[in-house]
């Protein structure tokens, strides 16, 4: 995988407080476009802040992040036009119940993009053919599996046309027999080039995936490397007694 080194996404100094937890304590990190970055980490480390942080989700109590070149922590910044272009898949689908599959899909690039309905739907089918899922276009999120609800819930963001897909734990609320399929579209979306960063305990994912491994702890980078160097050679202490573990 060639990344052409273009910065999609900088983060300078990041800090997030709550009351007395400090979330996020001085995170910096680039993100490049066509980069498939996995972050990994213990519970609580701020895995989860950090990349709500990058769309602002979470504002940070200090710090900046840059999309495309503009700080989107600034002031005057209309942060929905660029949040637009970042997606973002939860571990919990958040699909609309009352709403057949096409109608999820399609409500965002009508109402945000102004695509016609007709163009929004054509790019739904697309999208639904490219998971093999186009006979549930008109079915309700609660008739499919899980593994199908997340495959769903990808391409919505995708019908956004995005620069970026954030994943937050997309696979660790699924039975196991439904990981697979849905790891496999991630892998398709990566071989595709598009830019993704992704918060997982998958770690034959992050093997196999990721141009690059983050490890977080106590909301610091505190390593980070290829898949080959990060699995084969880790330094951090922290890091090793965290791969004993999960290993
Ligand atoms: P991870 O995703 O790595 O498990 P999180 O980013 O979710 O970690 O959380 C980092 C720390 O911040 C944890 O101690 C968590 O309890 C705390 N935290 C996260 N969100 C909030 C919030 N909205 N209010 C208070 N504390 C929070
Ligand atoms: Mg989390």
């Amino acid at each position: 995988m060639t990344i052409n080194g273009e910065t999609l996404i900088k983060v300078e100094g990041l800090h997030k407080i709550f009351g007395e937890l400090h979330a996020l304590d001085g995170v910096s990190e680039e993100i490049r476009k066509g980069e498939v970055v996995v972050v990994v980490g213990p519970s609580g480390s701020g895995k989860s802040t950090f990349l709500r942080s990058l769309n602002l989700l979470e504002v940070p109590s200090r710090g900046h992040v840059y999309f495309e070149g503009t700080d989107i922590t600034g002031r005057n910044v209309d942060i929905n036009k660029h949040r637009q272009k970042m997606g973002m898949v939860f571990q919990h689908f958040n699909l609309f119940p009352h709403k057949t599959i096409l109608q999820n899909i399609t409500l965002a690039p009508v109402k945000l993009l102004k695509k016609s309905k007709e163009e929004a739907e054509e790019k739904a089918m697309d999208l639904l053919r490219l998971v093999g899922l186009e006979e549930k276009a008109n079915a309700y999120p609660s008739q499919l599996s899980g593994g199908q609800k997340q495959r769903i819930a990808i391409i919505r963001s995708l019908a956004m046309d995005p620069e970026v897909m954030l994943f937050d734990e997309p696979t660790s609320a699924l039975d196991p027999e439904m990981v697979g399929e849905v790891l496999e579209l991630m892998k398709k979306l990566a071989q595709d080039g598009m830019t993704m960063v992704v918060v997982t305990h998958e770690m034959g994912f992050a093997k196999e995936v990721a141009t690059r491994v983050i490890f977080m702890d106590e909301g610091q980078i505190k390593e980070q490397g290829s898949p080959a160097e990060f699995f084969g050679n880790p330094k951090e202490p922290r890091l090793q007694e965290f791969l004993s573990k999960i290993l």
